[in-house]
């Protein structure tokens, strides 16, 4: 009996031994494979895009930087910046009517922009830079304005005004483009194929400003990411639940909580109603939405928000998307996708199963 119990312990050291000569033959000759390399972590806060940048990096490389709010800070300027009169954008909208050339990039997202704007008929739409300006909520001085201002801007504004002819992209005259509502999603799907060059970066989590957040590859213990979501209502900022993402998804959260000012007891908040040009009151204070774009995740949120929860839900079906819908009432509502990956933090707060 004592003998066989020996006999045993002989073999598993044998087998461990093996392992170990192999693996330390290999280091010998050729370099450590990269498997093998030591990953590191690594973190850092940045500003860009009007917005606090979070990145945690995994990598076995020697640089550890990216330069992540580099890129981001290029593409607002080059792309999107309604003050810098070099971007993309700010030529489009002072072309007066006329077409402009733009480059393969801003084409490529305009196609994916016109699409969502149809398919979500109109929810997002992405002509309301002027009604954007003249409420100001995001700006220095937010106030109400005028319903016949409103509706005179409603007049030139709507999807329907942007025509894409090959590279030639024309505005009708006094229709302005403001890509507020996935800009930080176009800077994640950015990051997300720079990454793919860097072989040295086996994982990351970027969070633009707790509204946009992009998974890459894996952490070193395989463990699922997780990204706290806002209780909308919690002035000093709980989170409500976590949400767990694989490498290669994205998430964002749009918000009333996030742009506004209160005036007569009323949330003035930076989602608009395309049809009234005024903020959507529908009952709900958040919508999150998971998928494998950054730029859909984002515009897919806004587009929901403003959609309301049962014309949403179609929506997210045809982009395979998962949704959540927080309320006033404290209610969370969930894709059957979305219950799957999302844990309740908050005993106020009620999850309930949608379809
Ligand atoms: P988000 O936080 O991603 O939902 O984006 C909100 C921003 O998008 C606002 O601050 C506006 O700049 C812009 N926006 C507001 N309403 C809409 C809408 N219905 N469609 C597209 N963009 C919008
Ligand atoms: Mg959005």
């Amino acid at each position: 009996m004592k003998q066989k119990w020996i006999a045993g312990v002989g073999v598993f050291a044998v087998v461990s031994l093996g392992i170990l000569t192999a693996s330390g033959f290999q280091n010998e000759k050729d370099e450590k494979p990269r498997n093998e390399k030591e990953i590191q972590m690594y973190s850092d806060t940045d500003f860009a895009m009007d917005t606090v940048v979070m990145e945690t990096l995994y990598t076995t490389g020697e640089d550890k930087n990216p330069l992540v709010g580099e890129t981001l800070r290029e593409v607002e300027q080059t792309l999107l910046s309604w003050t810098n009169e070099n971007s993309q954008i700010s030529r489009l909208n002072r072309a007066g009517g006329a077409s402009t050339e733009v480059s393969s990039e801003l084409l490529g997202y305009l196609e994916m922009i016109l699409q969502l704007a149809e398919d979500s008929k109109g929810a997002f739409d992405p002509t309301l830079g002027e009604i954007i300006r003249l409420w100001d909520i995001s700006g220095e001085n937010p106030k109400v304005p005028g319903q016949e201002e409103v509706e005179t801007l409603l007049q030139t504004s709507g999807y329907e005004k942007i025509r894409l002819e090959g590279k030639q992209v024309t505005l009708e005259e006094g229709c302005t483009l403001d890509l507020g509502a996935i800009g930080k999603g176009i800077g994640c799907d950015v990051i997300a194929e720079e990454l793919q060059k860097q072989e040295e970066i086996t994982g990351m989590i970027l969070n633009l400003g707790g509204s946009s957040v992009m998974a890459y590859g894996q952490k070193p213990d395989q463990s699922q990411w997780k990204v706290a979501l806002t209780d909308p209502r919690d002035v000093e900022g709980g989170y409500l639940g976590a949400i767990a993402l694989k490498g290669g998804e994205f998430l964002a959260t749009s918000g009333d909580y996030e742009k506004y000012f209160m005036e007569g007891g009323k949330r003035y908040h930076h989602i608009l109603d395309p049809q009234t040009g005024y903020p959507v009151w529908n009952g709900l204070t958040s919508v999150t939405v998971v998928c494998d774009s950054g730029l859909l995740a984002d515009g897919l949120s806004t587009a929901c928000f403003v959609l309301g929860m049962e014309d949403a839900l179609e929506l997210l079906e045809k982009y395979n998307a998962d949704g959540a819908f927080a309320d006033e009432e404290h209610n969370i509502y969930l894709t059957a996708g979305m219950e799957e990956r999302f844990e309740l933090l908050k005993n106020t707060y009620t999850t309930k199963l949608l379809n």
